[in-house]
């Protein structure tokens, strides 16, 4: 090669790997799709392997040795591992790593936990088929761990060794099963972080990302009546399971399709014997509000139900678990960003608000610039078809990467 060639060539290799791009120039981003397209099959093999180590919510043996397998695997691209430690559940994974520039970090946030309980992986096998990796977990949220793996390790590779900004990671032990254990660890870095990426599943098979969540609440209903035999003594009886029926008719009027906001009663429990006018019966209501000004509201009417019935009693416990995640105007810039860097990427990335909630209504509610469903693209999240889509994963990959420089 003439010198001058080989000289232009190494420049080029050269701004290739050390620009310090807050975002790629329109050359450089096909080129580092290119680099994930390549990659493919190891990004798989990581799933692979974080599918086949099961981490049930409930175990926290299974969930720790997850952790302890992506500490070792953070650590190995230049992050500073540490284990908040819990004792009921898994401990909650954090890794720190420092940026060629300062400020603050950009989260990246997921959860270790699955809903599938040990030994899931015998009858639902972790396979490649049809273009798709399935099996427990590969949709929410293995492969999202995947990709903050490898987004990680090719700017650390384009970037000499180094990331562009600092990053943390937090990976918590008790997603599914409510953020009990990790909500405030959550909160905290979020307050100290410039953005939040969360990289639960994406939506729909287009893979559009989440920019509304709702708001989640539980609340139990009980009710005491009066018992009595249901053929000597009928009018001596309160039946708390004809109080309830009444309660539940009224809590159904609650609901406010227009506004987002929603009451399921999902479980009921009454009485005990068929010829024993019920002295007791309760309900569990599920709450979802669009709106964060709907949650104060739903609240004080649930709490302030009367009983139709004066000589039954009513008790309502429990309440709002986590806050809507709103599209205020520091997640709709988010988005904005991520949807130019895709359009570079030669996609148009579509935005959804799903009644489902996430780790990132936390950090939403909090005011910080959250996006979620960055995660891989897919179907049936806890159901025996979760799979996700191979091909979808080289761009979701770029996104990230690009995402984590820009911000
Ligand atoms: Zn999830």
């Amino acid at each position: 090669m003439p010198q001058k060639a080989a000289k232009k060539k190494a420049a080029k290799k050269e701004a290739l790997k050390t620009k310090p791009s807050e975002t790629a120039a329109p050359s450089e981003i096909s080129n580092r799709l290119a680099y994930f397209q390549g990659r493919k099959d190891q990004m798989v093999q990581t799933i692979r392997q974080l599918v086949e180590t099961e981490s049930p919510s409930d175990s926290k043996e299974a969930v720790d040795r997850l952790g302890a397998l992506l500490a070792g695997r953070f650590e190995g691209l230049g992050g500073h591992a540490k284990f908040h430690r819990v004792e009921d559940f898994g401990d909650h994974l954090q890794v720190d790593f420092t940026g060629a520039r300062g400020g603050k970090p950009v989260l990246l946030l997921g959860h270790l936990d699955t809903v599938y309980p040990m030994g899931t992986l015998t009858t639902m096998p972790c396979r490649v088929s049809d273009g798709r990796l399935w099996g427990p977990g590969s949709f929410d949220m293995k492969s999202g761990i995947a990709l903050m793996l490898h987004a990680i390790e090719a700017l650390r590779t384009w970037h000499e060794d180094k990331l562009p900004r600092p990053v943390t990671v937090l990976l918590v032990s008790d997603e599914e099963v409510g953020s009990d254990t990790s909500r405030l660890i959550t909160e905290n870095l979020a307050k100290k972080s410039a953005a939040v990426l969360v990289l639960e599943p994406s939506h729909g098979l287009k893979g559009a990302v989440k920019t509304a969540r709702k708001g989640i609440g539980e609340y139990i209903l009980k009710v005491k009546g009066k018992a009595a035999h249901s053929g000597l003594d009928f009018e001596k009886g309160e039946s708390a399971i004809l109080e309830l029926a009444r309660q539940i008719i009224a809590i159904s009027k609650l609901i406010d399709l227009k506004r987002g906001l929603t009451l399921n009663v999902g479980t009921v429990q009454g009485g005990t014997r068929v010829n024993v006018i019920p002295a007791e019966a309760s309900a569990v209501i599920d709450v979802r509000v669009a709106r964060k000004q709907d949650a104060a509201g739903i609240d004080r009417k649930l709490r302030s139900l009367k009983p139709f019935n004066r000589k039954c009693k009513l008790e309502v416990t429990g309440g709002m678990n986590r806050p809507p995640m709103e599209r205020t105007p520091g997640v709709v810039a988010l988005y904005q960003k991520a949807a130019e860097i895709a359009k570079r990427l030669g996609w148009k990335l579509q935005e959804a608000a799903v009644g489902g909630g996430s780790d990132g209504n936390f950090t939403a509610g909090l005011g910080i610039p959250t996006l979620d469903g960055l995660g891989g693209v897919g179907e049936g999240a806890h159901a025996t078809h979760e799979s996700i889509l191979i091909s979808e994963l080289p761009r979701r990959a770029a996104l990230l990467a690009e995402l984590i420089a820009s911000i």
